[in-house]
């Protein structure tokens, strides 16, 4: 078990080795390379599982071995990835990790959630903006002042689903995943992240994803 075996592609090879990941954990074994073969998939996973990766890692992958050519600055961002996570901390946390697994590629990771000034988070998008890492409530705000459309999204994470769910925000995912701006299940890639598996999560991943594969780890 090695990340070289995953043909992950050289500049996120040296920014793995870079962050001393030296072995894959169970999640990441599995769920990288449903990720890298282009396939929907809902993963049942702990917190400290190393599910940061095992989205980030085929997001990064494909966006570099596609050709990708990064958005530049914008006044509307205009993102290829999104990640949707519940909390500031978390997607602080999923935000760093992304900016470290992007370094050099020129793909530019950048952070929004409520609780803080939107002037900065604007002026972070402004510099251009090709992996939005968002919680639910700011991300909508943004989306509505016209400061970011999903109209370019190619991939399309949620993290601690259930969470998301237990803090009130299916509305507001609902209105993002759902919306018209959104290209629609089979024309991005949709990974589900959860802890549980319970009614609601099984809605949302009937409505999200399309001809998708199940892991539990
Ligand atoms: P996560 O579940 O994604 O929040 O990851 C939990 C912690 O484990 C984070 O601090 C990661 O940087 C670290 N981590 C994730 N995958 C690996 C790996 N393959 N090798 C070493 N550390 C890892």
């Amino acid at each position: 078990d090695t990340f070289e075996e995953l043909d992950l592609g050289e500049g996120l090879m040296a920014n793995i080795r870079r962050c001393k990941y030296t072995k894959p954990t169970p999640v990441q074994k599995y769920a990288i390379p449903i990720g890298l073969g282009g396939r929907d998939m809902m993963a049942c996973a702990q917190t400290g599982s190393g599910k940061t990766a095992a989205f980030c890692f085929p997001i990064i992958a494909g966006l570099l071995k596609s050709g990708y050519q990064p958005t530049g600055r914008q006044r509307k961002a205009f993102p290829a990835a999104l990640v949707l996570a519940p909390t500031r901390e978390l997607t602080s946390q999923i935000f760093d990790e992304a900016r470290k697994f992007s370094y050099q590629s020129g793909i530019r990771p950048v952070v929004i959630y409520g609780g803080a000034p939107v002037v900065n988070q604007l002026r972070e998008i402004e510099r251009g903006c090709d992996i939005l890492v968002a919680t639910p409530g700011r991300l909508s705000d943004l989306i509505e002042r016209a400061r970011v459309s999903l109209s370019a999204i190619r991939y399309l994470a949620l993290d601690e689903a259930d969470r998301m769910l237990d803090m009130g925000f299916e509305p507001q995912i609902r209105r993002i995943v759902e919306g018209e701006d959104m290209p629609p299940a089979g024309h991005r890639q949709t990974m589900l992240f959860s802890a549980t598996f319970p009614k609601e999560i099984q809605r949302l991943a009937a409505d999200f994803l399309h001809d998708y594969i199940f892991l539990t780890v």
